[in-house]
């Protein structure tokens, strides 16, 4: 199965890939966590995609199109994996079919996460995420046993910098222009669903799940 999940930011897909990919034994590749490990990392890619990440705006094509294409061969995507934060554009889309087509595989199904701006500036702004294990809590709704630790490796949860209101209102605006397209793209190949993201976790899951039945 190769499963890309679209939706906007802070709709729940980096929760349900993490889940997806355990309940599967699939990988989770999200470009937005191995963008952010290279910015820990302070490499020369980190620190470019940083100055774009803290503004909301997408990075280039080609740098997570070679991030993606690279990860891919590694022999623990044999299995499947489930994309989450790729493709962002039709170009990445476009990219992502010509490079599966080399190896002789194909997208499987495409998931949308459906959900209103209104709620995601809400769900964004409580939002605390582990920098380390990339597990993410929320102040109301999802908080951590210990008060700004995270329950699973111990590190100290932070505010992602791209969380504030305007960034996040930026990276809507963004998603609405460039990404929207990508649901087109998969309509149009007939591998589109669509799952209600505002329901809880745990429906969004059996949702999902659903979606790849049928
Ligand atoms: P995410 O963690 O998926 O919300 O991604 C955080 C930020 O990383 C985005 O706002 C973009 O700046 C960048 N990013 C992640 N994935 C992509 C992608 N596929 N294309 C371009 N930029 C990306």
């Amino acid at each position: 199965m190769i499963l890309v999940l679209l939706g906007p930011p802070g709709s729940g897909k980096g929760t349900q890939a993490k889940k997806l990919a355990t309940e599967h034994k699939w990988v989770q590749l999200s470009t937005g966590d191995m963008l952010r490990a290279a910015i820990v990392s302070g490499t020369p890619l980190g620190k470019q995609a940083k100055a774009l990440m803290d503004k909301g705006q997408l990075v280039p094509d080609s740098v997570v199109i070679d991030l993606i294409q690279e990860r891919v061969q590694a022999p623990d995507c044999k299995q499947g994996f489930v994309l989450d934060g790729f493709p962002r554009t039709v170009a990445q889309a476009e990219a992502l079919d010509k490079l599966l087509v080399e190896k002789t595989k194909k997208v499987s199904r495409a998931v949308l996460f459906d959900i209103a701006d209104e709620e995601l500036v809400r769900r964004l702004g409580g939002r605390r995420t582990c920098l380390k294990c990339g597990s993410m809590y929320h102040l109301e709704h999802l908080q951590p046993k210990v008060s700004g630790v995270c329950d699973v490796c111990g590190s100290a949860l932070v505010q992602r910098d791209d969380d504030n209101e305007a960034t996040i209102r930026k990276r809507l605006a963004v998603y609405h222009e460039t990404t929207s397209p990508v649901a087109e793209y998969y309509r149009k190949q007939k591998k589109l669903r669509t799952v209600d993201a505002t329901r809880p976790a745990e429906e969004v899951t059996r949702a999902v799940s659903l979606a790849l039945t049928k």
